[in-house]
C-alpha cells in the first residue's frame, strides 16, 4: 500500500482539483484529506477517522454509502456488457427499463428521458433542446435564458454562465450573452424586512415581469430554476413564489426548466421537488439521486409539449445533431435502476421528510437563538444556518473573516462534514436519505458546539 506521504506529494505534483484554492493547496495550506471506505452516513479517511458526512458527499449519496445491492447491479453489468452506445436507436435492457422507472417517477406531462453524465451536461442538453425547439418553431430570436442570481447549473461555459454565483464567472469571461439573471427567492436577504413572504414572492415576479419587458418577451426562450435554491444558500421558496414566477412565464411563452439534479429522487421528501412546489416544467434536469452517486449518469426529461415539436422536426432536419459518448452508459443505467429500487424499497423519501423534518427542528432549537445565527431554513433532508454579525439590522460578516468556512472546521474537528457554501456564512446539511434521528442528533449536536467554540 502507497503511504500517505507518497500519496500526498503526488496529488500536489499531478492533481489539478476541481474548485480548490490553487496556490494554497500547492503550499499544502488547505486540508487534503484522502478518503478510503464509507458505510452508511459515515465516510473514513486512510488514517482511520470516521466523519459522518452530513453533505452525503456534494448532496449527492442519497441511499447512503456502502450499499451492495448498487455494488453488485454495478458488477453485473460490467460483466455482462460493460458499454454499448444509445446512438441511432441503441438500447440496452439497463437504459431501457431505467428510462421507463424515470418516468413512472416523473411528474405528469412529461414524456422521454435523454441520457447524459452529469449535472452540466444535461443542463447544456436542455439549452440546445430549447434552442432546437424555437428554431423549428420558426422563431430564431426567443432564445435567451433567465436564470437567478445564486441558482447553481453547473460549471460548463453554458451551464456556468446560468449559474448566477460570482465565483463561477470571475476571470472566465462569463456569463455568455445568452443569459440574463433574475432576482434570487432568498426572503432573508429581502430588500425589505417589513415585506411578507407572500409580498417578496410578488416582488421577485415584478423583477422578473421588468427585465422581460426590458429584453423583449420575444427574445426570452426559458427560465431555469432549482425547485429549491440548493448552492446558493439552500433556501425553501417563499410562499406564492412558484405560482407568481409561472403566471408571468405563461404569459409570454416561455419554458420553465427545473433543475432538479439536487431535489430529484426523494431530497425534500417527496418524489420529485417540481410536485413539491407544484411546478409544471417544459423540461427537468436529474443527475446526483439518479444513482446515488455510485457512478456517472443524469438526464434531461422532456415533456409531451416539448417533445411533439421535436419529433416532428426530425421529420424535417434529419437526426437530433447532439450525442455523448457515453448517453445512457449500461453501468450507470444499472447503477440506477438498484438505486431507484434501495430508495423505495427502504422507504427513503418518507425517511427524508421524517428526519430532515427532525434535523431542521433539532438545529433551529440548538442554534437558532444564538446572537450571530441569521435564520435556520431548511426542507426535508436540506438545512441550512446562516451566519450575521448582527441579527437585528441584518448585517453580515466581511468574507475575509471566513465565518462560514471557520464554523465546518471546527464541525469536521468534531467528526461532522457540512459544507461552507460559497457565497455568504451559510453551512449547509443534506445528509443521506437514509440519516437516522441518532444520527441527527450528533449533526446537532456538534453544531452547536461548533458554533459555540467558534462564535461563542
Ligand atoms: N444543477 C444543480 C442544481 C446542481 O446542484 C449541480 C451540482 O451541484 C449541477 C446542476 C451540476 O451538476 P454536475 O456537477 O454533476 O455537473
Amino acid at each position: 500500500m502507497l503511504t500517505n506521504d507518497t500519496l500526498a506529494a503526488w496529488d500536489r505534483e499531478s492533481f489539478f482539483h476541481p474548485s480548490t484554492h490553487l496556490a494554497q493547496h500547492a503550499r499544502g495550506e488547505t486540508a487534503s484529506r484522502i478518503i478510503s471506505t464509507a458505510s452508511g452516513v459515515y465516510i473514513e479517511d486512510r488514517d482511520g477517522k470516521k466523519m459522518l458526512d452530513a453533505f452525503a458527499g456534494l448532496y449527492c449519496v442519497n441511499v447512503g454509502y456502502g450499499r451492495p445491492e448498487i455494488a453488485e447491479a454495478i458488477a453485473a453489468q460490467a460483466k455482462e456488457l460493460a458499454y454499448y452506445h444509445a446512438y441511432v436507436g441503441h438500447g440496452t435492457e439497463a437504459s431501457i427499463t431505467l428510462a421507463h422507472m424515470i418516468m413512472e417517477r416523473a411528474p405528469a406531462g412529461m414524456s422521454k428521458v435523454y441520457f447524459g453524465l452529469g449535472g452540466s451536461d444535461a443542463n447544456e442538453t436542455n439549452i440546445k433542446l430549447v434552442w432546437y425547439y424555437n428554431n423549428i418553431l420558426g422563431r430564431p430570436e426567443k432564445k435567451k435564458i433567465i436564470s437567478r442570481w445564486r441558482g447553481y447549473h453547473g460549471s460548463g461555459l453554458m451551464t456556468g454562465s446560468l449559474t448566477g454565483l460570482e465565483l463561477f464567472h470571475k476571470k472566465f469571461d462569463l456569463p455568455l450573452a445568452q443569459v440574463v439573471h433574475t432576482e434570487a427567492p432568498y426572503p432573508f436577504r429581502r430588500p425589505d424586512s417589513a415585506m411578507s413572504e407572500r409580498e417578496f414572492s410578488a416582488w421577485c415576479a415584478e423583477q422578473l415581469e421588468a427585465l422581460i419587458a426590458r429584453e423583449g418577451a420575444d427574445t426570452i426562450a426559458a427560465f431555469i430554476g432549482e425547485p429549491m435554491l440548493g448552492t446558493g444558500g439552500l433556501v425553501p421558496p417563499p410562499e406564492g413564489y412558484w405560482d407568481a414566477i409561472q403566471e408571468v412565464l405563461a404569459k409570454h411563452d416561455i419554458l420553465l426548466i427545473a433543475d432538479e439534479v439536487v431535489t430529484g429522487f426523494g431530497r425534500l421528501g417527496t418524489m420529485m421537488g417540481s410536485d413539491h412546489y407544484g411546478l409544471k416544467p417544459d423540461l427537468i434536469t436529474i443527475a446526483k439521486g439518479l444513482t446515488s452517486a455510485y457512478a456517472p449518469l443524469s438526464g434531461s426529461i422532456v415533456s409531451e409539449k416539448m417533445w411533439k415539436v421535436l419529433e416532428d422536426g426530425t421529420d424535417e432536419n434529419g437526426p437530433i445533431g447532439h450525442g455523448w459518448t457515453y448517453s445512457a452508459h449500461p453501468i450507470g443505467a444499472a447503477a440506477g435502476i438498484a438505486n431507484l429500487k434501495l430508495i423505495d424499497s427502504l422507504g427513503l423519501v418518507a425517511n427524508a421528510g421524517e428526519v430532515g423534518g427532525y434535523l431542521n427542528a433539532g438545529l433551529a432549537d440548538a442554534v437558532g437563538g444564538h446572537a450571530h445565527v441569521g435564520e435556520v431554513r431548511g426542507e426535508g433532508m436540506m438545512a441550512a444556518v446562516e451566519f450575521v454579525k448582527d441579527r437585528e439590522s441584518r448585517t453580515f460578516f466581511d468574507a475575509s473573516e471566513k465565518t462560514g468556512p471557520r464554523i465546518a472546521a471546527a464541525l469536521a474537528e468534531r467528526g461532522v462534514i457540512a459544507r461552507a457554501m460559497p457565497q455568504g456564512d451559510i453551512i449547509g446539511y443534506a445528509p443521506p436519505l437514509c440519516l437516522t434521528k441518532a444520527e441527527a442528533d450528533t449533526v446537532i449536536g456538534a453544531t452547536a458546539d461548533a458554533v459555540k467554540a467558534v462564535l461563542g
